[in-house]
C-alpha cells in the first residue's frame, strides 16, 4: 500500500523548469544529459586549438549515445563550425532538426545516397573512384558542383585511399567535373598510445606527402584534417585546419587521451539513473539472480532496480560495479539481467522503494560519489565510448 502510493507519486519531470523534451511518466529509468558540461568541454577544446583551426564536433552514433540533435544544437550555439557524422542518415537527421552548419559524412555513402547527400548539403568523404563516379553523376543531374573530402589511409587500414596508391588515384580525379575536392583527411589509429608513436609520426608524414601529391596535380583542397580527440591533445602538428574531437566533447578522456594528459578539465556529460522498485531481506546462504553467482553471507537487504543490459547496463558489471544511492556506494550483486539489476543496500540506512539510484555519473542532490564511464568500461573490459553508446533507446534522455 505504502509502496504502491510511493510508486504513483514518483516525481514527473514536468515540474523541472530546465528539463526539456522528455517527461518521465513511465518506468523511472533515465539518462541526464548535462548540456552545460558539453558546452564547457567544447570551450575547453576551442581554447586549446589554434584559432585558425575549425572545430568539427563529431556527433555520430547519436552523439555517442548522448542525443545528436540536442547536442548539435547546443554545440552550434557555442560556435561549432562543422559537424561530423558516420552515415548520411545521421546527417539528414541533423538537417531535419534545422542544423545549418556544414556536415561531413565520415563513412562516405552507399549507392543511391549520393543525391540525398547533395540535396541535404552533406559533404561526403570519398575513398573509391566509383563513389566519385556516382557523386559526380548525381551532381551533374542536379546541375551542381558539390564538395567532397578524400580520405587517405595513412596507417589505420580501415577506410581511405592507401597513401602508396595515390599516384594512380589522383590523376583520375580530373574527369569528375561536378565534384570539387575541398578536403583531404585521414584518421589516426593510436595517437593515445605512446608505444605507437612511430606509427602516428608515420601517419602525419604520409598525410603531408599525400597533400603534396594533390597539390602537384593541381588540387588545392581548403581543408586538411586528421585529429581525433587523442590527436587534438597529443599532436598539435596534426591539427591541420579542422580538428575532429568526439569523445572529449562528452567528457570521455581517461581511456581516450595520451597518459601524458593528466587534467584536461573535461566534465562528463551523461549520467544514468533509476529508482528502486523493490526492497527485501534475504537470509544468509540464499542465492539471488540467474546462475547463483551471489550468495548472501549475512542477512542482506537487497534492492531491485528496473534497469538491465538491454538498457546498456552491461552484464559484465555483474557482481563488480557499484551504484550510488543516498550519497553512498552500494554493490551490484548477482547477474545483471535484461531488464533488472540487484544491489546490496544492507549498509545504507533507510532505503525505500522509489529511492533514486545513480548507475553512471553523479547524483545532483548528493555531491561526492561518482561512477565514470571509464570506470564501467574498465570493469567490463571495453572503452568508455561503448558504455555511453550502449545506453539503450528505451532509456529516455533528459536534457538539462
Ligand atoms: C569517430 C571519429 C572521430 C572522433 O574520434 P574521437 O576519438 O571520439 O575523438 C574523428 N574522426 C573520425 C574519422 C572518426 O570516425
Amino acid at each position: 500500500m505504502d509502496n504502491a502510493g510511493k510508486l504513483h507519486s514518483m516525481p514527473s519531470f514536468q515540474d523541472q523548469s530546465r528539463a526539456r523534451e522528455i517527461t518521465l511518466s513511465g518506468r523511472p529509468t533515465w539518462a541526464e544529459i548535462h548540456l552545460d558540461n558539453l558546452a564547457a568541454n567544447f570551450k575547453q577544446i576551442r581554447s586549446l586549438v589554434s584559432p585558425a583551426a575549425r572545430v568539427m564536433a563529431i556527433v555520430k552514433a547519436d552523439a555517442y549515445g548522448h542525443g545528436a540533435v540536442e547536442c548539435a544544437r547546443r554545440l552550434a550555439s557555442e560556435g561549432a563550425e562543422w559537424f561530423g557524422v558516420a552515415i548520411p542518415e545521421e546527417g539528414i537527421q541533423l538537417r531535419n532538426a534545422g542544423i545549418a552548419q556544414p556536415v561531413l559524412c565520415l563513412g562516405g555513402f552507399w549507392p543511391g545516397q549520393a543525391a540525398a547527400c547533395i540535396q541535404q548539403r552533406i559533404t561526403p568523404v570519398v575513398y573509391r573512384l566509383d563513389m566519385l563516379e556516382s557523386l559526380n553523376q548525381a551532381a551533374a543531374d542536379a546541375g551542381a558542383l558539390v564538395d567532397a573530402h578524400v580520405k587517405i589511409d595513412t596507417g589505420m587500414g580501415r577506410l581511405g585511399v592507401r597513401f602508396d596508391e595515390l599516384s594512380e588515384f589522383v590523376p583520375q580525379l580530373a574527369r569528375f567535373r561536378n565534384v570539387r575536392i575541398d578536403g583531404l583527411m585521414s584518421h589516426l589509429a593510436a595517437a593515445d598510445d605512446a608505444s605507437c608513436k612511430p606509427l602516428t609520426r608515420d601517419q602525419i608524414n604520409r598525410f603531408e606527402e599525400a597533400a603534396a601529391v594533390f597539390r602537384q596535380a593541381g588540387f588545392h583542397p581548403t581543408y586538411l584534417h586528421l585529429s581525433n580527440s587523442a590527436g587534438v591533445y597529443g599532436y598539435r602538428e596534426a591539427w591541420g585546419n579542422i580538428v575532429r574531437p568526439g569523445g572529449v566533447l562528452y567528457g570521455l578522456w581517461r581511456d581516450v587521451l595520451p597518459l601524458t594528459v593528466s587534467d584536461p578539465k573535461l566534465a562528463p556529460v551523461m549520467s544514468l539513473h533509476t529508482r528502486i522498485s523493490m526492497v527485501k531481506w534475504v537470509p544468509p546462504g540464499e542465492t539471488i539472480g540467474y546462475g547463483c553467482t551471489f550468495e548472501a553471507s549475512r542477512k542482506s537487504q537487497i534492492a531491485t532496480l528496473p534497469i538491465g543490459y538491454h538498457d546498456g547496463y552491461m552484464r559484465a558489471l555483474s557482481n563488480r560495479a557499484n551504484v550510488i544511492l543516498r550519497g553512498a556506494y552500494a554493490p551490484v550483486v548477482g547477474r545483471v539481467s535484461m531488464d533488472l539489476t540487484l544491489i546490496d543496500v544492507t549498509n545504507v540506512a533507510g532505503v525505500e522503494v522509489g529511492d533514486k539510484v545513480t548507475l553512471l555519473g553523479w547524483d545532483r542532490e548528493h555531491a561526492g560519489p561518482s561512477v565514470s564511464a571509464e570506470d564501467l568500461a574498465r570493469i567490463s573490459g571495453t572503452l568508455s565510448y561503448e558504455v555511453t553508446c550502449g545506453i539503450g533507446e528505451r532509456v529516455p534522455r533528459l536534457y538539462l
